[in-house]
């Protein structure tokens, strides 16, 4: 069985709604994973924003007009007077429903119940549309089955049992609709596996079931070589190894959510990517199989700070870099890039909640320089060192660009550069360039 996802964009009208439906119905059986419509899970953060503030009022408006946006999609999105009332009145339930917690007190528990409101509903219509047009379907909640453990990691052992118990319950069913995003925590309250969440949960669904692929779906054909919104003349990429997707996910792919390939690769169970606008383009394919010895995309990632530490103590000792981290860790505040000299250690971070205190402690151990508004270049391929001439490409592309650090050999499939943030465009567009 294939695990289907649909982003918000993929079902963020009437009309893609309708052609999600008539993309899935292929005979085959399959589990479709649903984002919220787009625009919405955005809405009901702030709706709870206003009641942690303690505006009911504000609150109540936004609920209303979002409410009115449901009404009206209702009237596009079915053919049967029936189907219409059905779910108009299933909508006005989940509108009641957020209108409660207006009256109360708010929690932080309370917020997640109402941003789970959005997969909710998305799902609901999603499947009312396929009950009218007479296909054997039905509804696996999410809520039924997604587990997160007390370290909000997801629970793959219950999640596996509940999803089998789900499947084993409904077996006429050719299509199995489900809330992507959504869980439950350890205490067996809603929760969620925070935002962009929904590719991560299809990733589990088809990890749990051992599923024979994962299709995520969006609007844009694949992951591409270079970021479209900066430069010219991207192109999908083909294939692509876990590593090489996980790489680019974290570095900037905006397409694929940097958790999602975990489970994928963990299960080894090829993830495709899609596009609902050219639905038989052949997208993106992540697999355990690459072609090998290519340099195949370029990513970036903004909001980068570097930190140097210099000290002539790391001379010949040990132990530097030990206490150096063990300052980072402290503050959980984790590293992305790491160069070392003999005198000195250089590492970037892009959470900057706890820069002062890392700084004040870093004092401790030598000289400590920081430099903001940075941006790692991530050069992504299959790059096997012992093949000479991958960095000297990469390094080519980079020569007019002041880089301030560039980091090669944590793996086979990166060059990362770290630069000014207001050189990355010219870094893209250069890499893009020399390299494709
Ligand atoms: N609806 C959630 C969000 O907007 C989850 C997702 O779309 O992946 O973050
Ligand atoms: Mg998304």
């Amino acid at each position: 069985m294939k695990v289907l996802k649909f982003g918000g964009t993929s079902v963020g009208s009437p009309q893609r709604i309708q052609d999600v439906a008539t993309l899935v119905c292929d005979g085959e059986r399959k589990i479709v994973v649903l984002s919220a419509m787009a625009k919405t899970t955005n809405a009901l953060l702030e709706i709870s924003d206003y009641l942690h503030k303690g505006n009911p009022e504000g609150a109540a408006e936004l609920i209303n007009s979002l409410e009115r946006t449901y009404f009206n999609h209702v009237e596009h999105l079915y053919a049967t007077p029936d189907m219409r009332r059905t779910t108009h009145d299933a909508i006005r339930a989940h509108f009641d429903y957020i209108r409660s917690f207006t009256k109360d007190v708010f929690t932080p528990h309370e917020e997640r119940v109402i941003v789970a409101q959005g997969e909710l509903l998305s799902t609901m219509m999603f499947l009312n549309l396929l009950k009218e047009r007479g296909i054997k379907a039905s509804m696996i909640p999410a809520l039924d089955f997604m587990r997160i453990d007390q370290d909000g990691e997801p629970d793959a052992l219950r999640i596996h049992q509940n999803l089998e118990k789900c499947l084993r319950a409904l077996p006429e069913s050719d299509i199995y609709v489900t809330q992507g995003f959504i869980c439950r925590n350890a205490y067996g309250e809603v929760d969620n596996l925070k935002r962009g969440g929904s590719d991560y949960s299809a990733s589990l669904i088809g990890a749990a079931i051992n599923a024979d692929e994962i299709q995520i779906w969006t609007d844009i054909d694949g992951m591409h070589n270079n970021d479209p919104r900066f430069v010219e003349h991207t192109s999908p990429v083909r294939n692509l190894h876990f590593d090489e997707a996980a790489e680019l996910a974290y570095f900037g792919a905006k397409i694929l959510h940097p958790t999602c390939i975990q489970p994928a690769k963990f299960a080894n169970i090829p993830v495709r990517l899609l596009n609902t606008m050219q639905p038989t383009a052949p997208g993106t394919l992540i697999s355990n199989n690459t072609d090998s010895l290519r340099i195949k995309a370029v990513a970036a990632k903004d909001g980068i700070t570097a930190i140097k530490i210099k000290s002539s103590r790391m001379l010949l000792a040990h132990g530097f870099l030990r206490k150096v981290f063990e300052i980072f860790e402290s503050y959980r505040t984790s590293i992305d890039m790491i160069c070392t000299s003999e005198v000195g250690v250089s590492l970037s971070i892009d959470d900057t909640t706890h820069l002062k205190p890392i700084v004040d402690d870093l004092k401790k151990y030598g000289t400590v320089t920081v430099d903001s508004d940075m941006c790692i270049i991530c050069v992504v391929g299959d790059m096997e060192w012992t093949e000479a001439g991958f960095e000297a490409r990469a390094l080519d592309a980079m020569r007019d660009i002041p880089t301030r650090m560039i980091s090669f050999g944590g793996s086979n499939y990166n060059i990362s550069f770290l630069i000014r943030a207001e050189d990355k465009c010219r870094a893209l567009q250069s890499l893009s360039d020399h390299l494709f």
